[in-house]
């Protein structure tokens, strides 16, 4: 072999080098970008082998937080300041926490997807206007993305969301998800006429105001039971509850979330780790 094919051959042997280092880099991008990562995920689902129902309830619980009021006034359970859920993110950047979607949730339940280190969803209930005014920019800020859950009777109305508002949070992409159109606890719906004006009607509605599918579900007061988790299952890929019980026979119908209240940046990390400690 002479010294010019010598050459040719370890010039082509870097250029191949190179550009599987390219590719890799691309690949990688693709996978933290989050709307790409979405439809990813709805494409690729059909060719993966899901999990069964016991493998879905063994896996290890990711920490869902559930936030409703945000406001200075009106102390309660329900209600944290702008300024202390605003430290409350900024602890879980710092600490190196990165959100991720119901979407990817999903992914990870029923396919074993991989998720980003130190995974968590952030959730909000109830439609409430501080939730586009106060709590999306804080998130966008950090790179993070929510799950707003929105009770359809409440379009337009003061101290709620615009039906822009919730368009908004769609695009900039959150996660819209359903909270029933009036709050009336899913274990009370007793016909099909009750599902059709709770679920069917204001999820169709929803879905036309962000022109995407809503396919999560946040059970109003965190209350079900196994009847309504089953019928669930029918609508919404992932439903979530509160601190309670799990349901054994349908774990993406019962996905656990804590409430935040008023309390420190560090106080919110301790009760994220024993309350999601398996
Ligand atoms: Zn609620």
């Amino acid at each position: 072999m002479n010294k010019n094919n010598i050459f040719v051959i370890v010039t082509a042997f870097i250029m191949l080098v190179v550009m599987s280092c390219k590719q890799a880099t691309h690949t990688n991008e693709k996978t933290n970008n989050v709307s790409d990562s979405i439809s990813e995920n709805a494409s690729q689902s059909t060719n993966l082998k899901a999990n069964s129902v016991a493998q879905i309830y063994a896996k290890h619980q990711i920490p869902v937080l559930c936030y409703h009021r945000i406001s200075d006034g009106n102390k309660g359970d329900y209600t944290v300041s702008p300024a202390t859920f605003s430290a409350h993110m900024k602890i879980l950047a710092d600490s190196g926490y990165h959100s991720i979607s119901p979407d990817q949730l999903y992914g990870y339940l029923v396919y074993n997807k991989t998720l980003p280190a130190k995974p968590f969803i952030v959730s909000f209930d109830d439609s409430r206007v501080e939730h586009a005014e106060i709590a999306a920019p804080v998130l966008e800020k950090l790179g993070f993305r929510g799950a707003f859950f929105i009770m359809t009777i409440t379009y337009n109305k003061k101290n709620y969301m615009t039906k822009d508002q919730i368009a908004g949070l769609a695009k900039a992409g959150h996660t819209v998800g359903l909270h029933s159109w009036d709050h009336t606890m899913v274990i009370k719906y007793k016909e099909a006429a009750d599902w059709q004006k709770q679920v069917v009607e204001p999820k169709k509605k929803l879905e036309g105001i962000t022109g995407k599918p809503v396919e999560y579900w946040a059970d109003p007061n965190g209350v079900y039971d196994h009847k309504s988790v089953v019928e669930l299952s029918k609508y919404f890929k992932l439903s979530f509850s509160l601190a309670t019980k799990r349901d054994s026979l349908q774990p993406l119908q019962c996905i656990r979330r804590i409430i935040v209240p008023e309390c420190s940046p560090e106080g919110l990390l301790k009760s994220m780790r024993r309350s999601f400690s398996r």
